[in-house]
């Protein structure tokens, strides 16, 4: 379930510290290190999952509530107010996905523009 030598295995177990935006009993949201909007968290399950590639449809469940629990985060966090605000969901999957890290993780990104990328 868990991955000794995973980095976001060790955030979602404090083992490593971040800024919390939300925690469950699966999931952990935190603060992106290196914003790239006024508003940008991660939210990761707390199991090991490397990338988008591995789910299948026993993450049905533990997916949908990641994508359910993105708005509200948004909300709280910052983002402006659909349809004038809003904000960006995006999961980079493998090295031509542009992942960095291989533990899945849903970026949520928003607020004011201009952003320093996308
Ligand atoms: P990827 O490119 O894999 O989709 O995104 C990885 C994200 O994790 C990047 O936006 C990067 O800034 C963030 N990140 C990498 N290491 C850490 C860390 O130790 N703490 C936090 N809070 N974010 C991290
Ligand atoms: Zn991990």
């Amino acid at each position: 379930m868990h991955d000794p030598n995973c980095i976001f295995c060790k955030i979602a177990a404090g083992q490593i510290p971040s800024k919390k935006v939300y925690e469950d009993e699966d999931l952990y949201a935190f603060h992106d290190i290196a914003p790239w909007a006024p508003v940008h968290f991660l939210i990761i399950p707390k199991q090991h999952i490397a990338s988008m590639a591995q789910v299948g449809a026993q993450h049905e469940a533990l997916l949908g509530r990641i994508m359910a629990l993105a708005p509200r985060l948004a909300l709280e966090q910052g983002c402006n107010p659909y349809p004038e605000g809003g904000f960006r969901i995006v999961v980079n999957t493998g090295a031509e996905g542009g992942q960095e890290v291989q533990h899945l993780h849903v970026h949520v990104m928003g607020g004011p523009r201009p952003w320093l990328k996308g």
